[in-house]
């Protein structure tokens, strides 16, 4: 794409991005009349030549940021996050059905803060990697190294109605989603609720089945009448190694599973979901979960559509040599995942860090353990361990368990004190 182009659209994103900061500042005197309004003020200094930025403070930005501090000890970090605060993915799902109190999957960045990592709080709505800038509704920052964790965007414009008619669908995705979702599940009368499952690669694969068995428990101890049933983009329920777990715990629970069932549009007036291939099926409360992307400035500056285009060992740009992204939001054969994110937020920062010329060692592959639900008090197992270059050494996939269950607690809890000490 051409500078131009580039610096065009990322006008336009910078226009239409929903600022509580104000962009305000000098335009540039020297950019042409079609440029300008993307030149807002910069908001630090030039950098030393070790200044690293981090956009998204997730699971993958939290654990590079950390990592960076120790490892370069001299280097600038700094992290760029949209969101007050840090709240945990995998608690959505408790949450939704009142097995967890939100505040205890919230974390805020002041534990960073202590250890010298700079937080700015700002949307990111552009990159131009030709100048090493990151354009901020706060504005301009200019750094040596860049890693991008932005994590995954839902594509609502993919499903027909659903951008104009937001308030059709809760889902646990996205955290003002889940507090709706609580609401709808708390108050729901019964009948049918459609769980609505995207095309693989998505954020946490089992998490629309986990949620599915959590609602059938859920309407079944209160003693609401509810038919659920799962409509899956996929051939088959994700991750495949759980494939036939789920649909046996399907089967037992009376769950209604429809494989090659891509929803593309959600009738709300009419409470009703329309497949690709035309069937319609009503609802009477319905979770669709929409197509994941990847933010699309990704896209605007060529480093990669949807995802970033990255080397699966080092988490380096395969098209520019001082940007790295990590997370749901790199192109990667990783799980999209909070616990490979926090892998590959450590493993990119160690590439940064032997980058800039500090001596510093390899790190080990990446690999990936989760415990999705099967019902409040038994989970399953999923391991899989990857070689260094992505390729799947092995994948270990285990029954419901209630020690499983009990690992899950241990299992989020170690990985929020990893990132955030408590
Ligand atoms: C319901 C649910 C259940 C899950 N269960 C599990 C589980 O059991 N096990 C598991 O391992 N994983 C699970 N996950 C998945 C896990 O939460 C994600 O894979 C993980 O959060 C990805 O980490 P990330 O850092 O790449 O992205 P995120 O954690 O999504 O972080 C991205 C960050 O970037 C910020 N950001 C985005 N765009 C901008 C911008 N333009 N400017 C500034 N900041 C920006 C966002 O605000 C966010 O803080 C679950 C997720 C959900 C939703």
């Amino acid at each position: 794409m051409k500078r131009r182009d580039a610096l065009k659209i990322m006008g336009g994103a910078i226009a239409s991005l929903a600022f509580a900061d104000s962009i305000g500042g000098s335009l540039r005197k020297s950019a042409s009349a079609e440029e300008r309004p993307i030149f807002h003020k910069d908001l630090l200094s030039p950098p030393g030549g070790k200044r690293v930025i981090v956009i998204g403070g997730g699971f993958a930005g939290v654990s590079f940021a950390n990592t960076m501090r120790e490892l370069a000890q001299d280097a600038e970090v700094i992290l760029l996050e949209k969101n007050p605060f840090f709240v945990s993915g995998p608690s959505h799902i408790d949450y939704s059905v009142g097995l967890k109190k939100l505040e205890d999957a919230a974390r805020s960045y002041y534990p960073l803060r202590e250890k010298g990592i700079r937080i700015i709080k700002t949307e990111v709505g552009g990159i131009i990697p030709e100048d090493n800038k990151v354009i901020t509704g706060k504005g301009n920052i200019t750094y040596n190294y860049l890693l991008i964790a932005t994590g995954i965007r839902l594509a609502d414009e993919e499903i027909l109605q659903l951008t104009e008619n937001p308030a059709f669908n809760a889902h646990a995705w996205e955290l003002e989603g889940t507090i709706e979702l609580r609401r709808r599940v708390e108050v729901f009368k019964g009948g049918k609720v459609v769980v609505s499952v995207p095309s693989a690669p998505f954020k946490c694969p089992p998490g629309p089945y986990e949620m599915a068995c959590l609602l059938d428990e859920f309407f079944k101890r209160k003693g609401v009448s509810a038919e659920i049933i799962v409509t899956d983009s996929n051939d088959k329920p994700q991750p495949p190694p759980l494939a036939q777990k789920w649909l046996t715990v399907f089967e037992k629970k009376g769950i209604k599973y429809m494989s090659n069932s891509k929803v593309v549009e959600i009738d709300g007036a009419n409470k009703r979901l329309v497949t690709d291939t035309g069937d319609k099926i009503d609802y009477d409360m319905t979770t669709l979960i929409p197509p994941n992307k990847a933010a699309t400035f990704i896209r605007d500056s060529g480093l990669g559509d949807p995802y970033v285009d990255v080397d699966p060992t080092t988490f380096k740009s395969k098209k520019v040599g001082n940007i790295f992204a990590a997370g749901d939001c790199a192109k990667v054969p990783y799980t999209k995942s909070a616990y490979t994110s926090i892998y590959q937020g450590k493993n990119a920062a160690h590439y940064t860090a032997i980058g800039m010329g500090y001596n510093v060692k390899e790190p080990a592959p990446i690999h990936g353990i989760c415990y999705p639900y099967t019902s409040s008090v038994e989970s399953m197992l999923i391991r899989v361990d990857w070689e260094k270059d992505g390729k799947v050494i092995k994948a270990i996939a285990d029954d419901p368990k209630s020690d499983y269950r009990d690992s899950r607690t241990v299992w989020e809890s170690t990985l929020l004190k990893n990132l955030f000490g408590f």
